[in-house]
């Protein structure tokens, strides 16, 4: 160990000296400038004497002011500096993808190194690191899963993680780990970073761990409210307000799924009264805003207006997703002003995005051009663009929300809490005033809510779950007790009991095969085993689209004024399936084909289809067949015939999605001349208006799977597809002899099948034989 020892002492002594020839260097002059001007910067010594005097250390500032680049930096230039060199290894977690990569690279030009020397990133199923690496950048996730590897993070030195204001579900998660990793790693530093000053509580919840502000310089921001937006741009705001005479409420009524508590709001205001302070815009920017849907007329007519009266200076626009952007984009490039790429510079920029163009986003453009970017939430506070001087916000963000009385959840677009508006205002004053146009009444910002809700107490626990169990922290109720906020137990219970029902975890609550392989798969585990019966039954295709379509969103366009039209195209690629996956998977190989001969356009008019949902669709499924190759269910190397051998077999591909699916099932009960619908939760619910399920009165095969089920005025389950019996026997939850002696029963008996012993006992040995393929 001497030998280890001396060569380790050689390699500390040759990254010292590698560093201080690098920053010496002329190179990095105005590097080293601009990292001196950052408000991170004065603190630098303070910093690192208060990490070398306390384990954790909690530290907030301004976005932009260097938290994320310039704390790690510090760590590494100290560890190497004091030849520590050779032992540092920090680690630093982030949200999203789009900034551990963004930051890491941004680092190593800081350093004058490439990206994959001493700083490195590791994101899911892609990473640039080498063994020189000191500094690495990984999503939160990651680190959840080297967790499972190694659960005392040996040979860590620094763990920074970033962005826990915003209280996602991951960071919530690995604080409770880290907190009880501590004590058995006494040298391991633990630094929080945030952007907001809710310091204290993080503070509170690491035995009052000392905090550190970094204090901020930003400019004023003007603010516009809508009422001057629609003064100035002369817009006319569309909603359903103009379609539907004064009966708008109702029909929103029905139209939200979820409502939140500003939607709520507004219908308990008198329209005639409570309104009629307010001009015809506004009004309808009221009813615009309870539904989901953004006016990117709107947005637009604003971006015109900066762009002719306003003095130069990059735009920043915050929409809530990639549909969005890609919709503005088409209609930015068709704009007689914005449209001209000689003069504008239109970025888009999104958490999910493959590849991110680094620098057109953040490098200024030539003094007659102007930059307009157009963001998630991920430019709210992950990713700084220095020049921006316009923000365009309409107030919304896309959130995850569960409700674990209905066990309902969505992911649909809701208000940003006061701090969050706050935030983005702020962005565009980084280098000289700038101004906020806020595309929603003044009135809907004095409601909105202080703070947003942490994850864990809005989204369905299944898959933090099987996290839990993955990293043996014992049972899962008395594990989240110890979060920061604890959810609800009701939804703690749900989570379990719905991985019982799919086989992932035992009666026991310890994990089966199935729930071993699906801890492996970042996915709600529903959408995992549906991949991996379709690997297994050789569905590949089939399985990896409508996962994807399931994970992510649906490609069918719901257009108000030709719904008919509409929905004779998807019940035409639905043929006689009675089923609205087979519709979409049908309409995923047409466009796949109109795209291979140049007629995607067209194809997606004509069957009212989104092809920005399409592509992200498409590229989805190339991740998912990643992973499946990942933990060995795919090899990739024996072509994908192999894994496709029933992809044509409709009903092998149903019998997958029972498999998928389940336990989201309903019976199809003969009333007359139609049929009837129950799920064992809520008893009698209906087929959505938009299902091709909707017009049909009597059906096939008396079982229903489905992937949502949403409460409006009534019950409604979505995107449905007609079972037959012997896909539930077969790929259904655990089946119970049933009380009578004479066949099976499921879901607690709420579905049970009469049969004779002999096929009873046949059924067992097929479901034992089907385990075996998991069990490897
Ligand atoms: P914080 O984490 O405190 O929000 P950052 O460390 O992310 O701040 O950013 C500090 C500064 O570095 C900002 O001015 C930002 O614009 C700049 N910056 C960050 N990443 C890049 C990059 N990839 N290219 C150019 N500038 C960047
Ligand atoms: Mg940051």
């Amino acid at each position: 160990s001497r030998q280890t020892d001396s060569s380790k002492e050689k390699l500390s002594v040759a990254l010292k000296e590698r560093q201080e020839l690098v920053q010496a260097s002329d190179s990095l002059k105005e590097m080293k400038s601009f990292r001196e001007k950052l408000p991170a910067f004065k603190m630098k010594s303070e910093f690192l004497k208060a990490v070398q005097e306390n384990q954790v250390l909690v530290v907030s500032g301004e976005t932009g002011c260097g938290k994320t680049t310039q704390l790690p930096q510090f760590l590494l230039e100290e560890e190497i500096s004091c030849l520590r060199g050779a032992d540092c290894n920090i680690i630093c977690t982030q949200p999203r993808r789009v900034s551990a990569i963004s930051v890491a690279a941004r680092i190593s030009a800081e350093r004058g190194e490439s990206l994959g020397e001493a700083v490195g990133y590791q994101i899911r199923l892609e990473s640039k690191r080498s063994a020189e690496t000191r500094l690495l950048f990984c999503t939160t996730g990651v680190l959840l899963r080297q967790l499972v590897q190694d659960p005392d993070l040996t040979g860590v030195s620094h763990l920074l993680v970033d962005e826990i204001h915003e209280r996602g579900m991951n960071e919530d998660f690995l604080i409770i780990i880290l907190r009880d990793l501590l004590p058995r790693r006494p040298d391991l530093r633990l630094i929080l970073m945030s952007a907001t000053i809710n310091a204290d509580m993080f503070s509170k919840y690491f035995a009052n761990a000392p905090t550190m502000h970094i204090p901020g310089f930003t400019y004023p921001v003007a603010e516009h409210f809508l009422e001057d937006v629609l003064e100035k741009t002369r817009y006319s705001i569309k909603s359903d307000f103009d379609n539907f005479e004064g009966n708008s409420r109702r029909r929103r009524k029905q139209q939200d799924s979820k409502k939140d508590p500003l939607t709520e709001m507004f219908e308990d205001i008198d329209v005639d009264t409570n309104y009629k302070n307010y001009s015809l815009g506004v009004r309808k920017s009221l009813e615009a805003w309870s539904g989901s849907q953004i006016d990117l007329g709107l947005v637009e007519a604003t971006i015109e207006y900066i762009c002719r009266n306003e003095a130069g200076g990059a735009i920043l626009v915050f929409l809530t997703g990639w549909d969005e952007i890609s919709k503005l984009l088409d209609k930015l490039k068709g704009n007689n002003l914005v449209g001209d790429p000689s003069k504008f510079l239109i970025l888009p920029l999104h958490g999910s995005m493959p590849t991110v163009n680094q620098c057109e986003i953040f490098e200024r453009p030539p003094p007659n051009k102007r930059k307009i970017v157009l963001a998630t939430n991920i430019a709210e506070s992950s990713i700084t663009i220095d020049d921006v001087v316009y923000v365009i916000d309409w107030g919304k963000a896309k959130e995850t929300s569960y409700d674990a009385l209905n066990k309902l959840a969505c992911l649909l677009p809701s208000w940003i809490s006061k701090a969050s508006a706050h935030q983005r205002r702020g962005r565009a004053g980084r280098v000289q005033p700038g101004v906020c146009y806020r595309l929603y009444p003044k009135l809907i910002h004095d409601a909105m809510p202080q703070y947003q809700l942490a994850e864990i107490l809005r989204t369905p626990l299944q898959e933090l779950c099987l996290h839990i169990k993955s990293l043996q922290l014992g049972t899962v109720g008395s594990f989240l007790e110890k979060a920061l906020q604890p959810p609800d137990p009701l939804a703690v219970k749900n989570a379990i009991e719905l991985l019982k029902t799919i086989g992932a975890l035992d009666e026991q609550e310890e994990l089966t095969p199935l729930g071993q392989h699906l801890c492996n798969i970042p996915l709600d585990p529903n959408i995992g085993k549906m991949l991996l019966m379709g690997s297994i039954f050789q569905c590949l295709n089939p399985a990896l689209t409508i996962a994807a379509s399931l994970a992510y969103r649906n490609p069918f366009v719901l257009p108000i004024n030709r719904k008919e039209e509409a929905d004779a195209a998807k019940q035409f690629f639905a043929g006689d399936s009675c089923s609205d996956h087979i519709a979409l998977l049908k309409a995923f190989e047409g466009w796949k084909e109109a795209k291979r001969s140049g007629n995607e356009k067209q194809f997606c008019w004509d069957n009212f289809l989104s092809p920005a949902t399409l592509r992200l669709i498409d590229n989805m499924r190339m991740q998912f067949l990643n992973l499946l190759s990942d933990i060995g269910f795919v090899d990739k190397s024996r072509g994908a015939n192999v894994y496709n051998q029933y992809s044509h077999d409709l009903e092998m591909v149903c019998a997958i999605l029972c498999a998928g699916l389940y336990p989201n099932v309903v019976q199809c009960k003969r009333r007359g001349k139609r049929t009837a619908f129950y799920t064992k939760e809520v008893g009698k619910v209906d087929i959505h208006p938009a299902s091709v399920n909707a017009g049909i009165y009597l059906f096939p095969l008396p079982y229903m799977v489905y992937s949502e089920k949403v409460k409006t005025t009534s019950i409604y389950i979505k995107d449905s597809t007609n079972i037959s019996d012997y896909a539930l026997l077969l790929f259904g939850g655990n089946l119970v002899p049933s009380k009578s002696g004479e066949g099976i029963d499921m879901l607690g008996g709420y579905l049970h099948f009469s049969a004779s012993k002999s096929v009873i006992e046949l059924i067992r040995k097929l479901r034992g034989e089907l385990d075996k393929l998991l069990n490897r």
